[in-house]
């Protein structure tokens, strides 16, 4: 539970959970399983399933430490007393959840250790941000997302330096950027201060605006008093004044100008094109971004990698391609570079078949985070001699994370067919909720979707109707746009 167990009644076979400090409902979770505990620090612990614990234990002994105390350094003392993790099983349906005391953790992350790293400390930092000082209401998610994404970013940095944490950024500034094309920059989600108007669904407010439109705004405001250090100690002296309790974004922006006068006398907040009424009500693209030079020891390898395979003529520069080596590049380089070439999709079928030779076998050997790409990049350019891969991808991943996206893109293109075929070999495995969004997802286009009166233009459809076997064009399919697209942890 995430509460402290402090007792445990033997007779009456009763368990009692203890809460401290006030922290709002929607965070108590419950966790009951064959779960067993192992030590990883001095005041955390991983639960898990007997055959995961060794593998978990391996990942975050002693780290889960390191990022407790860096970001105590940043923002004053952790108030929870321990932080452990449980490993929840794939079917679970969001990668995480920062429930105090006990973060919540898909099993399927351990695979992809970078990933791993970032979501275990972004819930880390979510004990000052969201967990201690809570946003009063769901249309201002981004005050936890927003100011929990840049903590995250500056224990990063301080633990694996500016390059890395550039480099993250850069990727999910990309996945922003990405969902901001698909929905249109008038899109009501795409403002930090949404309003929950009927026709808005309140799952439609997590999405990628909250967090890395957020994180941009609060950089902005790092940025206005010109030093991230000094801006951590507003933030330390923002925790103190608000923990246990909610709050709005008058609040915090009132906080930052008295801790801040000279840049309220300057009127920072009504600077024309970056006021902070804009930065909150304005839908698009943020108002500025972060400087990421510092990141580009690691992005420009990416880039450079990239043009090359978008350059003509393709034979020389495929040649020149091959010759690096991207097994020594972090994750993140790679699924960047593969996000590209997705965003580029569909791609010559010479470049991909000449993709294929260079990289296929290759990234067998990887993660799931880079495996996934390639075979999106494989069923977006209908390249059918490694569909074979997607196959038995789908028949070896159970979590929606994975599965999700594979079937949206089977069915937005020619191979709905084949998605049905593997969904009927590999549906008795899946979790029930995640056969039936599949199961959705192979419906649309068959019946109308209520998504096309949706403003948001983000709904996921409502219970389908019995599957229909027949094969149809996928003409329909854009109006649900969703944001399955690119994994959210809370
Ligand atoms: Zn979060």
């Amino acid at each position: 539970m995430s509460a402290t167990q402090s007792a445990y009644l033997e007779q009456e076979g009763v368990y009692q959970f203890h809460m401290e400090y006030p922290v709002p409902a929607y965070l108590v979770a419950l966790v009951a399983g064959d779960l067993v505990p192992a030590d990883i620090g001095p005041r955390s612990r991983v639960w898990a399933e007997p055959c995961l614990l060794s593998t978990a234990t391996s990942k975050l002994s002693g780290v889960v430490e390191q990022w407790l105390s860096a970001a105590e350094r940043l923002y004053g003392p952790y108030m929870w007393g321990r932080y452990d993790i449980v490993f929840l099983p794939p079917s679970f349906p969001i990668v995480a959840m920062e429930n105090p005391c006990l973060t919540f953790i898909i099993s399927s992350i351990l695979e992809s250790d970078e990933f791993l790293i970032i979501d275990v400390i972004h819930e880390v930092a979510h004990s000052w941000f969201g967990n201690a000082v809570t946003n009063a209401t769901w249309e201002e998610m981004w005050l936890s997302e927003g100011l929990a994404t840049y903590a995250q970013r500056r224990i990063t940095t301080e633990t694996y330096g500016a390059a890395f944490t550039c480099l993250e950024t850069a990727f999910r500034l990309d996945a922003l950027h990405r969902q901001m094309k698909l929905l249109g920059e008038d899109n009501p989600v795409s403002k930090l201060q949404v309003k929950l108007e009927p026709g808005v669904n309140p799952s439609n407010l997590m999405n990628l605006f909250t967090y890395e439109k957020g994180y941009c705004f609060v950089y902005y405001l790092s940025q206005l008093c010109g030093d991230p250090q000094h801006f951590d100690s507003f933030l330390r002296a923002y925790v103190e004044k608000y923990k246990f309790t909610s709050v709005v974004a008058q609040d915090l922006l009132d906080s930052f100008l008295s801790f801040f006068p000279e840049l309220k006398e300057q009127s920072v907040d009504s600077k024309a094109g970056l006021e902070f009424e804009r930065w909150l009500n304005a839908t698009g693209p943020p108002l500025a971004e972060p400087d990421l030079s510092q990141g580009s020891s690691l992005t420009s390898p990416v880039e450079a990698l990239f043009r090359l395979w978008t350059a003509e003529p393709l034979d020389h520069a495929a040649a020149s391609a091959s010759s690096i080596d991207i097994t020594k590049w972090r994750t993140f380089q790679t699924v960047l570079f593969l996000d590209r070439l997705l965003d580029g999709s569909p791609l010559p079928q010479e470049v991909v078949m000449k993709l294929s030779k260079c990289y296929s076998s290759l990234l067998d050997s990887m993660n799931a985070e880079i495996r996934i790409r390639w075979l999106q990049i494989v069923v977006r350019n209908d390249y059918y001699p490694d569909l074979y891969k997607v196959r038995r991808f789908l028949e070896s991943q159970m979590s929606r994370m994975y599965t999700i996206p594979l079937y949206e893109d089977l069915c937005t293109g020619t191979l709905k067919s084949f998605a049905l075929e593997v969904f009927y070999q590999t549906q008795g495995r899946l979790h029930p909720n995640l056969r039936k969004t599949i199961q959705q997802i192979l419906s649309q286009g068959l019946a109308p979707s209520p998504a096309a009166t949706d403003p948001t233009g983000l709904s996921v459809a409502p219970d389908a109707p019995a599957l229909l076997l027949e094969d149809k064009p996928p003409e329909a399919t854009n109006g649900a746009i969703s944001l399955r697209d690119v994994n959210v942890s809370a």
